[in-house]
């Protein structure tokens, strides 16, 4: 739908390696072909539903494809022009810094190879603000979690405020969270934002209890919060007290079947009390969506006008981790809004 197209949006959890479209894997595949890799193998297509579990197998097959410098920077730049076309005009990238022993990729050239990407495309004159969060895999443990700090800490002191927070994601069921706490908390204490994928699947209250008591600045999906799904009133609270945004992602939810149906998304539970709700894609490449699409979604599913999606996508600009542009952002959104309505 051209609405949805035209909407100027905000992405605020888009992983790097999960948000590689068809064409650039075909570019990578042509790259590699003695890998044998099929499209099936790093996509999710539409009516297919994967296991959690499945979808993290899903992210090993694309880092096999990408695992050089190169490969980083075309798939970075790829990603951003993607979502610029799409109409998002702030972008928060999020990746896990890799070392690849057999190309000789460190982690810090990883996280520079991005910063690299970001800074190409907004030379090459690409109409979207591009920020980025350092990814801590929890399936890493606490002294990878520490050591990624501190390179997300060094990387926000060069980078002219390019990286803005660090992020925690990998598979949920592997680890607790209370193992990462220190370094959580000291890049919260160093300036950087924290966004966390928290209660992703059941029986994470827990862990749950205590990362929000840090608190974070945002949290990931955060689909089992709720006392209706098994979570209690009191994480709610919590979250409601910090006015802790949650980033939520529909397509990505259903396909990889922690929630079980559109209609039963926990969108609907936040939203009806005003809570600050974001729309985001996740994995666009793996889930083959993208923001438009995830907009257009949530209207038809929730019945929502255009009205109230352009309010959505505005007041996704107060919850972005760059205070600096977010006068700038409100600025281009007033702007287009009558070419709209
Ligand atoms: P990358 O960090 O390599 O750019 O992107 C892929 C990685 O993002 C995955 O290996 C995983 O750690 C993380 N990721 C992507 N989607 C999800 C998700 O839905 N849930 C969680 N917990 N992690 C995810």
């Amino acid at each position: 739908d051209l609405f949805y197209r035209q909407l100027p949006k905000v992405e605020l959890h888009a992983h790097l390696n999960g948000s590689v479209s068809f064409s650039t894997i075909e570019k990578l595949v042509a790259r590699k072909p003695h890998l044998n890799i099929e499209h099936g193998m790093t996509a999710i297509r539409s009516g297919q539903r994967r296991t959690l579990d499945e979808c993290f197998q899903v992210f090993k097959v694309i880092h096999q494809l990408v695992d050089t410098e190169e490969d980083i920077l075309m798939v970075a730049k790829d990603v951003i022009r993607e979502f610029a076309a799409d109409g998002v005009k702030y972008l928060e990238l999020r990746s896990t810094p890799r070392k690849e022993k057999t190309t000789g990729m460190t982690k810090r050239r990883y996280v520079e190879t991005v910063i690299e990407a970001i800074r190409q495309c907004k030379n090459e004159g690409v109409d979207i603000e591009v920020r980025f969060l350092v990814a801590v895999d929890r399936r890493n443990g606490a002294e990878v979690a520490m050591e990624t700090v501190k390179l997300a800490e060094d990387f926000m002191l060069s980078t002219d405020g390019l990286v803005v927070g660090l992020d925690l994601s990998g598979d949920p069921t592997v680890g607790h969270g209370r193992d990462l706490l220190p370094a959580l908390q000291k890049a919260k204490n160093c300036g950087l934002k924290l966004s966390l994928h928290l209660s992703e699947v059941p029986s994470q209250a827990d862990e749950s209890e205590l990362l929000l008591n840090i608190p974070p600045d945002r949290i990931g999906h955060g689909t089992y919060l709720h006392p209706e799904v098994g979570g209690s009133q009191s994480l709610v609270d919590t979250v409601r007290k910090h006015n802790t945004p949650l980033e939520l992602c529909l397509t990505s939810n259903v396909k990889g079947q922690t929630v079980s149906s559109y209609s039963q998304h926990h969108f609907l539970y936040w939203y009806q009390m005003g809570h600050p709700s974001v729309i985001c894609t996740d994995d666009k490449g793996v889930f083959c969506t993208d923001l438009s699409q995830e907009y257009q979604l949530a209207a038809s599913t929730f019945n929502l006008s255009q009205e109230d999606m352009w309010t959505l996508s505005q007041k996704a600009i107060d919850c972005t981790f760059a205070p600096d542009l977010k006068q700038q952002l409100h600025q281009k959104w007033l702007e287009l809004r009558p070419t709209l309505f």
